[in-house]
């Protein structure tokens, strides 16, 4: 859990009132995980965008951080992490896309380790240097194509992707542990649903869920 100090940091009371709001909309949208919801609560996302953008950090709505990409919306966030977690407890977790680093900073508190791939590296150096700074030192980090997961340290009980893939990656569901949990955005453009995907021994079971809206997931990585 993040100390009641660096999570006020920077932000004024009026700002506590509009974090509790957020709360309040989430679980009035059915989100109903309570750990989840407490985790948004305590996470400062105002420490995850620009300063020029730290006043908007509450609204429910993605923000841009820079080269194209943007902060995923608390909504998405909370409903991705329930889906997640709805099967227990996990150990070992892997995000693709670690963008500004929120949904790493939410899984940390959540899980006991997080693995956490992104292609652009100055944007997950910068999320790096703000889990240090929120004291979160459960997650490793990985500079590379999400393509093809990670496959050193494989098998994971959970994967979340925070960006849309036009197919689901081959490489994540090999990397998938048995009873493991995949939580993806699938599809291209405007047409793209959240799936959750079940590893039962060497088969599959797959679901779609909600119509959402996400950057792709690109090939190949840059600085
Ligand atoms: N969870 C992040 C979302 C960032 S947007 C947040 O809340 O800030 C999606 C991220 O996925 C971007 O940072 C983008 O660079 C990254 N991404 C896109 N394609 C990728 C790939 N093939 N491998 C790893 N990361 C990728």
């Amino acid at each position: 859990m993040i100390r009641d100090d660096l999570q006020r940091r920077g932000i004024g009371m009026t700002s506590q009132r509009t974090r509790e709001r957020l709360i309040q909309r989430l679980h009035d949208e059915g989100l109903s995980n309570v750990e989840v919801l407490e985790v948004i609560r305590r996470t400062p996302r105002h420490l995850f965008v620009d300063e020029a953008l730290a006043h908007r950090a509450y609204e429910d709505t993605a923000l841009p951080i820079g080269h194209n990409q943007t902060i995923s919306q608390p909504f998405m966030v909370a409903r991705m992490t329930e889906l997640l977690l709805a099967g227990g407890p996990l150990d070992k977790v892997m995000e693709i896309g670690t963008g500004s680093g929120y949904q790493t900073a939410v899984l940390a508190q959540l899980v006991e380790r997080v693995f956490s791939v992104e292609r652009i590296q100055s944007l997950q150096d910068r999320a790096k240097e703000r889990l240090l700074e929120l004291n979160l030192r459960n997650v490793v980090f990985r500079w590379g194509d999400g393509w093809e997961g990670w496959p050193a340290l494989t098998p994971y009980n959970g994967i979340i992707v925070t960006a849309a893939a036009a197919q689901v990656p081959q490489a994540l569901l090999d990397q998938l542990a048995p009873g493991g949990r995949l939580v993806i955005p699938v599809g291209t453009g405007e047409e793209q649903q959240l799936m959750l995907i079940v590893r039962e021994g060497e088969r599959f079971s797959r679901q779609v869920l909600d119509p959402v809206r996400f950057v792709p997931l690109l090939s190949g990585s840059v600085f």
